[in-house]
């Protein structure tokens, strides 16, 4: 095995850094690294990548198409439009 790190490593990791270590949605502080529950489950609060646009509406692979976020937020988002989500886990807080 290498320790080879892959470009979406490397992604996860600066966009941590450019988000002060917070989920671009519910901006809690996330896990650094993806870390697994006991039950193998991936915690809730491990950093994922989200793509901001979806790959399939024509959104790139790009760093600007990315954000990070935890993983509750990514497995919740669904169909919803990323601002539409943001905007909804922010009222949540506020509510
Ligand atoms: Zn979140």
């Amino acid at each position: 095995m290498t320790k080879r790190k892959t470009t979406a490593q490397k992604h996860r990791t600066l966009l941590i850094a450019k988000q002060g270590g917070k989920c671009c949605y519910c901006e809690r502080r996330l896990l650094h690294h993806m870390t697994a529950l006991e039950n193998g489950n991936v915690h809730p609060r491990a950093a994922t990548i989200e793509h901001l646009r979806r790959r399939c509406e024509g959104g790139s692979n790009h760093l600007d198409n990315k954000a990070v976020a935890c993983h509750e937020c990514n497995t919740s988002r669904g169909s919803t439009d990323w601002l539409t989500y943001k905007s909804l886990k922010m009222g949540e807080l506020v509510a």
